[in-house]
C-alpha cells in the first residue's frame, strides 16, 4: 500500500535540489559580498574577481578559455542567444544574399526548436530537422544529407530529456571540421548539454562543438542562472542588449550568487562519478523489474547509448497522465515528458520522431534518478506501480 508521508522524487531531469555545499557557497554573496562587477570601487573589484573565479572553473571543465565562457540565465536564454545570434550576425552584419540554412534533430528541447522555428516563419532562415531512428539517435549519416551550401548552424543535443538517448556529439563535430576544411561558408556546431553535464565528457575541444550550452539547475545548482560555451572567433550578434558585461555578448547584472553556485557545482561534479555508476544500476533495476512485472511495458530507446539517469517507459492502455497522478498521491514525482512542455497535450515529439503512436507515446513515463535516488526507492515503486497500472487498464477497459 502507499505510504502517504513517502517523498520520492524521480524527477531529476526536470530540476535538481540544490546541493548544500553549492547553496553554502552561495550566500555571502547575498548581503555581505554584495557588490556589483561592473562597479569601479573595492567591492565591484572582489564581485568581479568571484566572477571570474566561477569563469575559470567553468572553462577548465569545458577544457576552454575564460573568454569563452558567457554566464546566462539558463539554457533556454543559451539556445536563444546561439540560435538567433548567428542568425543576427549574418543576416543584418553580413549582409548575405542567400537565406541561411539551419539543421537541428528532430528531437531537440523547445528551447532550441522554437527559437529556429521563429527565424523560419519571419523568413530569415531555411531550417532541415534531422530524423532520429527507434532507439532515439541521430546518424552523422542522417545530417550529412542535409548540409547544402549555405548550412550555417547545426544544432545537436549532447543526450535528450525525454528518453536519456545520447548522440554522437564528437563524431558531428569531426565532420564538420572535416567539411569546413574546404568549404567558403562555414558550419558552426552547437550542443545543448543541459542533460549531459552531469554524467559526461563535456570537453570541447573533444567534442569539437562551437557552441555548447548549460544550465545550473540541473546539476544541483541554482535555477535562474547558466552558461554558455562560445568558441573565440564565432560570429553571434549579442541577443541582450543594455550593457557592456560578458565581453559584450550579454547584457545585464551579474548574477553574482547564482555564477558562484553554478562555479561551485560544476567544480564538485566529478566527485559523483561512482555515485553516478550506481545511479545507472538502480536505473537498469527499475527497467529490468518494471518490463518482467508488468504486461505490455516496454522501454521507449535502449539502455546503451542512454545517460545512467533517464528511463522512459510506456504502459499500454494507461494514460500517462493518470500514471503520474496516482503515482504523485502515493508520493511518486515522475514527469510525462519534458517539464517544459507539461501543460500541453500534444503528445512528446520526441517519442514521436521515434515512431512511437499518438497513444503510446501518450501512455509513457519519464523516470529521472538522481543523487539522492536508493534501492528502497525503486522497491517502493515497484511496489505500487503494477497495481496502478492495472487499475487504469481496467478502467479504460482496455484488454491486452
Ligand atoms: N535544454 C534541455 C535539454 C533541457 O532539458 C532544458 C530544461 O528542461 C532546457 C534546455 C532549458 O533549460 P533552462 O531550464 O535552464 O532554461
Amino acid at each position: 500500500m502507499a505510504e502517504a508521508s513517502r517523498k520520492i522524487y524521480m524527477d531529476y531531469a526536470a530540476t535538481t535540489p540544490v546541493d548544500l555545499r553549492v547553496l553554502s557557497s552561495m550566500m555571502p554573496y547575498f548581503s555581505d559580498d554584495f557588490g556589483n562587477p561592473s562597479s569601479a570601487h573595492a567591492l565591484g573589484e572582489s564581485a568581479k574577481k568571484t566572477v571570474d573565479g566561477a569563469r575559470e572553473k567553468l572553462a577548465a571543465f569545458l577544457g576552454a578559455r575564460s573568454s569563452e565562457i558567457i554566464f546566462t540565465s539558463g539554457a533556454t536564454e543559451g539556445n536563444n542567444a546561439v540560435i538567433k545570434g548567428i542568425a543576427m550576425m549574418r543576416s543584418i552584419k553580413w549582409n548575405e544574399p542567400q537565406k541561411m540554412h539551419i539543421i537541428a534533430s528532430e528531437i531537440e528541447h523547445s528551447a532550441v526548436i522554437q527559437p529556429i522555428e521563429r527565424l523560419a516563419t519571419s523568413g530569415l532562415v531555411d531550417v532541415s530537422f534531422a530524423p532520429v531512428d527507434s532507439t532515439g539517435r541521430v546518424s552523422v549519416e542522417a545530417i550529412s544529407r542535409l548540409i547544402r551550401e549555405e548550412t550555417t548552424l547545426v544544432s545537436i543535443m549532447y543526450a535528450n530529456n525525454e528518453t536519456g538517448a545520447i548522440q554522437a556529439i564528437a563524431e558531428i563535430g569531426a565532420l564538420f571540421t572535416k567539411l569546413n576544411a574546404c568549404r567558403k561558408n562555414k558550419i558552426y556546431f552547437h550542443t545543448d548539454a543541459v542533460q549531459a553535464i552531469n554524467y559526461l565528457d563535456c570537453n570541447v575541444g573533444r567534442l569539437e562543438v562551437d557552441m555548447l550550452t548549460m544550465s545550473a539547475h540541473k546539476i544541483y545548482g541554482p535555477k535562474g542562472i547558466g552558461a554558455m560555451y562560445v568558441k573565440a572567433g564565432t560570429p553571434i550578434a549579442r541577443l541582450i542588449d543594455g550593457g557592456e558585461q560578458e565581453f559584450k555578448l550579454r547584457a545585464g547584472t551579474h548574477n553574482v550568487a547564482g555564477i558562484v553556485g553554478l562555479g561551485e557545482a560544476i567544480s564538485i561534479i566529478r566527485e559523483y562519478d561512482k555515485k553516478n555508476k550506481e545511479i545507472e544500476v538502480l536505473k537498469n533495476d527499475l527497467v529490468r523489474r518494471v518490463l518482467a512485472s508488468i504486461p505490455h511495458s516496454a522501454l521507449n530507446g535502449v539502455l546503451d547509448n542512454s545517460l545512467p539517469n533517464i528511463a522512459n517507459i510506456r504502459f499500454k492502455g494507461a494514460e500517462g497522465e493518470a500514471i503520474l497522478f496516482m503515482l504523485s498521491e502515493a508520493g511518486v514525482s515522475v514527469s510525462t515528458g519534458s517539464a517544459c512542455m507539461s501543460g500541453s497535450h500534444a503528445s512528446s515529439h520526441v517519442l514521436k520522431a521515434m515512431g512511437l503512436k499518438d497513444e503510446d507515446a501518450h501512455s509513457s513515463i519519464r523516470f529521472s534518478l538522481g543523487r539522492s535516488t536508493t534501492q528502497r526507492d525503486i522497491d517502493y515503486v515497484l511496489s505500487i506501480l503494477p497495481g496502478i497500472i492495472e487499475k487504469l487498464r481496467s478502467i479504460s477497459g482496455w484488454r491486452g
